[in-house]
């Protein structure tokens, strides 16, 4: 026999109050999902904090969204979050790489900052922070997937080592003829997520290599290299 279906007053719920309770039900998930304050797990990967910013949690408590930091920046990096911090974050700083770049030598936003949201690192301090990593992009880097070649990212890497190193390969053109490739590589110990690689690539429209904020100083969970011991 088929189930009785459940009357109005067995549910307690008029249509009316259903569709508000579901309302109020959407809008309380769609809060969870873009707070980061109670999505501690949950990483942005587009949120590339300043170099020398405190934990998340505690960068938005004391950050005043004065902008202070966003009008020092040398490169123009630093700009307003919208969305990417969640509600909590609107307007906090963030790096955006198609703009501009974290200057190696440079530490001026955390000299800047008025309340300590950046703590202030000397030049070789700040040297060693991780703002994030970089990633190579190989169905759009030149020599990966148009058999081009292009060191520009590797050029102007920063690090002492350089982050990026190249493999070369040996490539045969449509008419059978060969030739060796650079193809590169980043080294995640290396990559202090400055950026500059990204800005200056010379794929223009969405570059071949990105940042993003995986492996960051700041965050001891937002990390993904795994032990080289298999029993960690
Ligand atoms: S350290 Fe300098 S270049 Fe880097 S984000 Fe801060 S102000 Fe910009
Ligand atoms: S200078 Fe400091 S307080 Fe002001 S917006 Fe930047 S991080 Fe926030
Ligand atoms: S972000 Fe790019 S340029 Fe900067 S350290 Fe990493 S690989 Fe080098």
């Amino acid at each position: 026999m088929a189930k009785k279906p459940r009357a109005r007053s067995e549910t307690g719920l008029s249509r009316r109050s259903f569709l508000a309770a579901a309302g109020s039900g959407a809008a309380t998930t769609l809060l969870l999902k873009v707070s980061p304050l109670v999505q501690e797990k949950t990483y942005n990967p587009a949120l590339i904090r300043p170099p020398g910013s405190l934990a998340e949690k505690d960068f938005l408590t004391k950050c005043v969204r004065c902008g202070e930091c966003m009008k020092v920046c040398p490169t123009n990096a630093i700009h307003p979050t919208t969305h990417q911090a969640g509600l909590a974050g609107i307007w906090s700083p963030l790096l955006i790489f198609a703009v501009g770049y974290c200057e190696y030598n440079c530490t001026l936003c955390g000299q800047v900052c008025p309340t300590g949201a950046i703590e202030e690192l000397s030049v070789e301090e700040k040297q060693q922070v991780h703002i994030g990593t970089a990633y190579v992009d190989r169905s759009r880097c030149l020599p990966f997937v148009f058999d081009t070649e292009c060191i520009v990212c590797e050029e102007h890497c920063p690090t002492p080592t350089k982050a990026i190193w190249f493999e070369e390969v040996t490539v045969r053109d449509r008419d059978g003829n060969e030739k060796v490739l650079k193809q590169p590589h980043v080294d995640p110990e290396l990559c202090i997520g400055c950026g500059i690689c990204e800005t200056k690539c010379p794929v223009n429209d969405s570059a071949a290599i990105i940042v993003t904020s995986g492996g960051e100083t700041r965050n001891p969970d937002n990390q993904f290299l795994l032990s080289s011991s298999p029993y960690g």
